[in-house]
């Protein structure tokens, strides 16, 4: 049974202000921001600033917009890192592997050879995800 969205889960308070993220992009429906425990280098996180749970409670017109932000980030982040490819991904629900309940999508820079780690796996050091957010804010403006 899904359970109803809560406002005090991490990315509502991200919104808020209430805790920090490595910013990479922000309008006036999303933000995008550094995931703290990378998948790979770049890994990055897009959320809608319109409460959802999951994918199944959106309204499809945040959707779209969500969207939008994920290519114009994952086309930036993949050149920011001149990666090979990219693999972009969305849970729902614990069984689906979520463990955040607002809306986010993931999109990691892919390298031929280079597996991705564990999901979730640690914390990465915060000066390397600030360096990498800065490096993804670059391709976005460039
Ligand atoms: P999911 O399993 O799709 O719900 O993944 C949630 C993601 O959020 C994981 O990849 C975590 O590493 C990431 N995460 C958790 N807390 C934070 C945070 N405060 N800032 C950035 N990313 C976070």
């Amino acid at each position: 049974m899904t359970q109803p969205y809560d406002p005090q889960n991490i990315f509502a308070k991200i919104l808020r202000g209430e805790i920090p993220a490595h910013t990479v992009y922000e309008d006036e429906h999303t933000l995008a921001f550094m995931d703290v425990m990378p998948q790979g280098d770049g890994h990055t996180l897009v959320i809608p600033k319109a409460p959802s749970r999951g994918l199944l409670d959106a309204d499809p017109a945040v959707l779209g917009r969500l969207f939008a932000t994920v290519q114009k980030v994952a086309a930036a982040a993949k050149a920011a890192f001149q990666a090979d490819g990219l693999v972009i991904y969305q849970y729902n629900e614990p069984a689906g592997g979520q463990t955040v309940f607002h809306l986010h999508v993931h999109i990691v820079p892919r390298f031929e050879g280079v597996p991705l780690r564990r999901h979730a796996g640690g914390m990465a050091n915060g000066e390397l995800l600030a360096a990498h957010a800065k490096k993804i804010r670059a391709a976005l403006s460039g």
